[in-house]
């Protein structure tokens, strides 16, 4: 019987524990495709889950990882054939069925993405879920109506994996961009990005005012708590702000002011349960729309013993860009 490395999730009554592994073929879980993992990544979400940080991990034992590209080996589905090149994010993998970390998994055919021929797995990875997320924010900008012309869109927690993939994507569409960065000894990398402007963070981490000056027409937010309030304070009348993050906080002390005085729109994006339809659409435009050379320039590629220091890294903020993990086979 095969076997693969994986790191796995367990808990005792003294807690959870995550180490890493050798699993058979027969601990996988159920699932109509069996998928060889060839990379997976790092998300925010992830450093959580490997750190017991918050209650990601809801069923025991299971591997933790919440997305991965790789080719099906298995398949008892019409859709899916051996051989075929797939990539997964969300739908509770990683947190309630076994996810990316490990060697192999199995999984449900309706959660499974075929790649574009032009993308190749290692980079379905760079792009990973953060990136895809950042995707669903700009489709939700576009839906608004928001053009390059009504002016800068504002990307928060830009040094990070769903802001620097927004920044790349946007200043391809010709989007004017504002990166804001607690880091701002990373503002040649976000210009290089496409960023014409960088702004620190600090300025908006102190309480909003229900409304200030109008700058932006649209924003890509991560952080939540006092950002996205200042943030939201400054949108422009009829402009919109796609929110998907809480790496500040989960509060929003805001007040409706935007909303009832500007006509801003809050848009929450939910990139776990989002519908097929509208996922194949995010992969075909991350294909055309995200430059694959930006794309390894914003990325760094660990190995699959470097992901318990690289999960602390990530919360501490102290990860650039998108981090890639190769899967030992
Ligand atoms: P990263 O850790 O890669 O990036 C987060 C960035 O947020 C950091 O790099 C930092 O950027 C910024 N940040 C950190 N702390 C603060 C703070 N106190 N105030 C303001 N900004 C801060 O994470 P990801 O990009 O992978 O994810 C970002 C957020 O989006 C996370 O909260 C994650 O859980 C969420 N997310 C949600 C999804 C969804 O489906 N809704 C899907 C994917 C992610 P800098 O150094 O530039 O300031």
């Amino acid at each position: 019987m095969t076997s693969f490395p994986a790191y796995l999730a367990t808990k005792t009554d003294k807690g959870q524990s995550i180490e890493k592994t050798e699993l058979t073929e027969d601990e996988l879980m159920d699932g109509d495709v069996t998928v060889k993992i060839e990379y997976s990544a790092l998300n925010y979400k992830d450093g959580l889950a490997m750190t017991n940080s918050a209650p990601i991990i809801r069923h025991y034992p299971l591997v933790p990882g919440i997305d991965f590209a790789g080719t099906v080996v298995e398949s008892s589905n019409d859709r899916f054939s051996p051989g075929d090149r797939v990539v997964l994010n969300g739908f509770g993998v990683g947190e309630s069925h076994s996810g990316g970390f490990a060697g192999l998994a199995r999984v449900n055919s309706d959660w499974l993405v075929p790649l574009p021929d032009t993308i190749s797995t290692r980079q379905a990875m760079a792009i990973g879920t953060a990136g895809y997320t950042a995707m669903l924010c700009i489709l939700a900008l576009e839906q608004h109506g928001i053009t390059p012309a009504d002016g800068h869109i504002l990307v928060t927690g830009a040094a990070g994996g769903v802001g620097s993939v927004a920044v790349s994507i946007l200043s391809k569409l010709g989007y004017p961009v504002t990166a804001t960065t607690g880091r701002m000894q990373e503002s040649d990398f976000l210009k290089s990005l496409g960023a014409s402007e960088v702004i620190d963070r600090k300025s908006y981490a102190e309480k909003a005012k229900p409304l200030a000056k109008e700058l932006w027409a649209g924003a890509v937010d991560v952080a939540g708590g006092n950002t996205l309030a200042n943030v939201l304070s400054q949108i422009k009348r009829g402009g919109a702000v796609a929110a998907c993050g809480l790496a500040e906080s989960m509060d929003l002390p805001t007040s409706v002011a935007p909303f009832i005085l500007r006509g801003v729109t809050l848009y929450g994006i939910d990139s776990v349960m989002c519908p097929m339809q509208k996922r194949l659409t995010a992969w075909q435009r991350l294909d055309t729309d995200l430059d694959k050379d930006l794309l390894e320039s914003l990325s760094t590629e660990i190995g699959f013993d470097d992901l318990p220091q690289a999960s602390s890294d990530i919360l501490k903020g102290r990860i650039r860009g998108r981090t890639i993990v190769k899967i030992e086979q």
